[in-house]
């Protein structure tokens, strides 16, 4: 690594049969604790999903303990630099599924999954013709970037995208279909799954996005926009080439890669905003959740109810004007 930042933030999955998942759970949480890193962690018996954040020091004592475990020795760790922890706590949690799918036949990646292209055999197989890419994401990530010219299922969760893929079967019949996510986990099961649906040519990018952002010949080409991160970060750039915006302004429709959730907090829904236009529209993505009682916006500035109601109406004389 050339920079000399002072933290790291490791990103890293692996399938692999775990015995007692809920007592590892536990060593887990143990041994992290002790290096002081913070993160999210999952763990279940087919095996663990992690994201955390330490000093170098700590993340590659980390590393190192994890690699003596011969379960985890060729876990693959996607590397970060930062300024500072990118969690603000340490969550290791034991789950059913390390990926939420709950597919009515589980699959088992470590014995049906799409082939794995490697970041130059993806960034060629997308040119060619008769293939489509799928973006095994959620649609706000989505929003913010993806590969270009790749097909966004309009879900906003992970377990809903077999459902989409069945009802629009058509865009992906006699196709070679590729597939891509964050760090390459979501594809496991997912392609496995396109398989098992009769589908024949399905490959995955190893490693995710942000192995190939990373990726000193083709670094990050033909990706458009930033890439949702699930941490304080929110984005992480991945095209060294060239920056094409793609994210649009939830109020406006202007450029914008910044994301912020709904105030309402039974809505919290992530959307694009300028800071200009959090403030005019109350951070609301609708009216409905800007006038809801809870509004966080109205909370944190200490809006009066006369404030509050002014604020309002400028919102709805701007929409008919
Ligand atoms: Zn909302």
């Amino acid at each position: 690594m050339s920079t000399n930042k002072p933290y790291r933030v490791l990103l890293y999955y692996m399938y692999v049969p775990i015995e007692n998942a809920e007592e590892f759970r536990d060593e887990q949480f143990a041994l992290c604790e002790e290096l002081e890193l913070k993160g999210r962690i999952l763990v279940a018996s087919e095996g663990i999903n992690g994201t955390v954040s330490g000093t170098v020091e700590q993340t590659n004592r980390y590393m190192e303990v994890m690699k003596q475990d011969p379960r985890f020795s060729e876990m693959v760790f996607k590397i970060d630099e930062a300024d500072e922890h990118a969690f603000k706590k340490l969550r290791v949690r034991h789950r059913p599924e390390l990926v939420t799918l709950r597919l009515e036949n589980d699959i088992n990646p470590l014995e049906t999954t799409g082939n794995y292209l490697s970041p130059k055999e993806f960034f060629e197989a997308m040119q060619q013709e008769d293939t489509v890419v799928i973006d095994a994401r959620n649609d706000y990530e989505f929003d913010l970037g993806h590969f270009r010219g790749a097909v966004r299922p309009d879900i906003r969760n992970f377990r809903e995208l077999p459902n989409w893929i069945r009802e629009n079967k058509e865009m992906f019949e006699d196709k070679k279909v590729l597939t891509y996510c964050t760090g390459g986990i979501r594809c496991e099961k997912f392609s496995g799954w396109l398989k098992e649906e009769g589908f024949e040519d399905v490959s995955q990018l190893h490693g995710g996005i942000v192995t190939y952002g990373k990726d000193p010949e083709v670094q990050g080409e033909l990706w458009d926009g930033q890439c949702y991160v699930f941490d304080e970060r929110i984005s992480v750039p991945v095209n060294q080439k060239e920056h094409v915006i793609v994210g649009k302004d939830h109020f406006d429709g202007q450029p914008c890669e910044r994301y912020v959730n709904c105030a309402n907090p039974a809505c919290n829904r992530k959307i694009l905003a300028s800071e200009e236009n959090e403030h005019k529209y109350l951070r609301s993505c609708s009216h409905e959740c800007r006038v809801n009682p809870r509004n966080r916006y109205v909370k944190e500035h200490g809006l009066t109810d006369e404030e509050f109601a002014q604020r309002v109406k400028e919102v709805q004389e701007l929409a008919t004007t």
